[in-house]
């Protein structure tokens, strides 16, 4: 139980480090006071004379409650004005373990280091960027809509219809899961799935490991501040495991597969299917649906409707009229204004008419 000399510091004056043993500051004069808490400096040696060891068991010191001075635990009246104890406050006994320590300092973050950027990087970026604007700047010429004067040239169309097909299919399935309208063709005794049973045990050796308690060991877990300038190790007794491997034999199941038994039916059965969609186009002003066979129908119906126009320079545009009758409404040979897209061929939207 090692006992190290600990040190304060003067509230009158300011200087520190004062030996712990001291009752009365060199700097000063002073005595402690009440409200001085000893420390242990990091480098604080060991004490070994006996008759320093016998100050620090002699007890926490009082404090004198007539002139504040402190005198040693066994001392009957103060050093400082011959009062006797009787009312005066002895120093606290408290044991410093850093597990309960109250301040914990958290662990410092090295600040996030930003990588440095070089300006040939910066440079590369302003020139990606003015590239980039460039480009947009072309695109957005390119493909803007311009005016044109347009004459009708001609039509044309598309019609779509996806549909289904009324089919007989062939199917399998279990017994009571098969359709209501179906027809059994034929059925037979199939595996169904497997059941896992078990059909006995089988001993099986297995190694486990096992922490064992072997003995203790002191290990220093704080300081005791004894209340008159000393402080004295603090130690425990924590228990020292050992790893121990072991054998041990153990039951285990054993299993097999069993199979289980269905009736597999095969069967016909008739249902509507998707089939491809069917699809005709055409250049002249009656527009027609695509044919159903016999056993089809229609689930939906899909058509555009284009009109040909000639710009003055003989390019031909396509123009998509928002319905069937408003296609209908262009004759050809009039003419029209409108917003054509050049590099796509396209009308984007028709003005006027101007004549026929
Ligand atoms: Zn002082
Ligand atoms: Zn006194």
């Amino acid at each position: 139980m090692a006992i190290r000399e600990g040190a304060w510091d003067c509230p009158a004056c300011g200087r520190t480090g004062i030996r712990g043993s001291k009752k009365y500051c060199g700097g000063c004069g002073n005595p402690r006071g009440d409200d001085v808490q000893f420390y242990l400096p990091d480098d604080a040696a060991e004490v070994t004379s006996a008759e320093e060891l016998e100050r620090a068991k002699a007890g926490p010191d009082w404090i004198c409650a007539y002139c504040g001075a402190d005198n040693p635990g066994e001392d009957g009246f103060c050093s400082g004005c011959g009062a006797p104890p009787d009312d005066a406050r002895r120093r606290e006994v408290r044991e410093i373990r850093p597990d309960d320590a109250k301040e914990t300092v958290p662990p410092v973050q090295p600040p996030a280091q930003k990588p440095r950027r070089s300006k040939a990087w910066l440079f590369g970026c302003a020139g990606v960027m003015a590239v980039v604007v460039l480009v947009a700047v072309v695109l957005f010429l390119i493909f803007r809509p311009q005016s044109a004067e347009l004459q009708v040239e001609g039509h044309s169309w598309q019609r779509t219809v996806s549909a289904e097909a009324f089919r007989t299919l062939t199917e399998t399935g279990w017994q009571g899961e098969i359709p209501a309208d179906a027809r059994i063709l034929s059925q037979s005794r199939q595996v169904r799935q497997y059941r896992k049973v078990q059909v006995g045990t089988e001993r099986r050796e297995k190694v486990v490991t096992e922490r064992k308690q072997v003995g203790t060991k002191k290990v220093k877990v704080g300081v005791k501040d004894l209340g008159n300038g000393y402080f004295e190790d603090i130690y425990e007794d924590q228990p020292v495991y050992e790893e121990v491997k072991k054998t041990v034999t153990e039951e285990e199941p054993v299993y097999r597969e069993e199979p289980v038994y269905g009736i597999q039916i095969q069967y016909e059965v008739d249902r509507w299917i998707k089939i491809p969609d069917k699809t005709v186009d055409g250049r002249s002003r009656q527009p027609e649906w695509p044919a159903l066979a016999d056993k089809e129908r229609a689930v939906e119906r899909t058509a555009v409707y284009m009109v040909l126009f000639r710009d003055a320079d003989g390019d031909v545009y396509e123009y998509e009229a928002p319905d069937e009758s408003a296609w209908l409404s262009f004759t050809k040979g009039q003419r029209y204004v409108g917003q054509v897209i050049k590099p796509t061929k396209k009308v984007k939207s028709i003005e006027k008419k101007t004549g026929s």
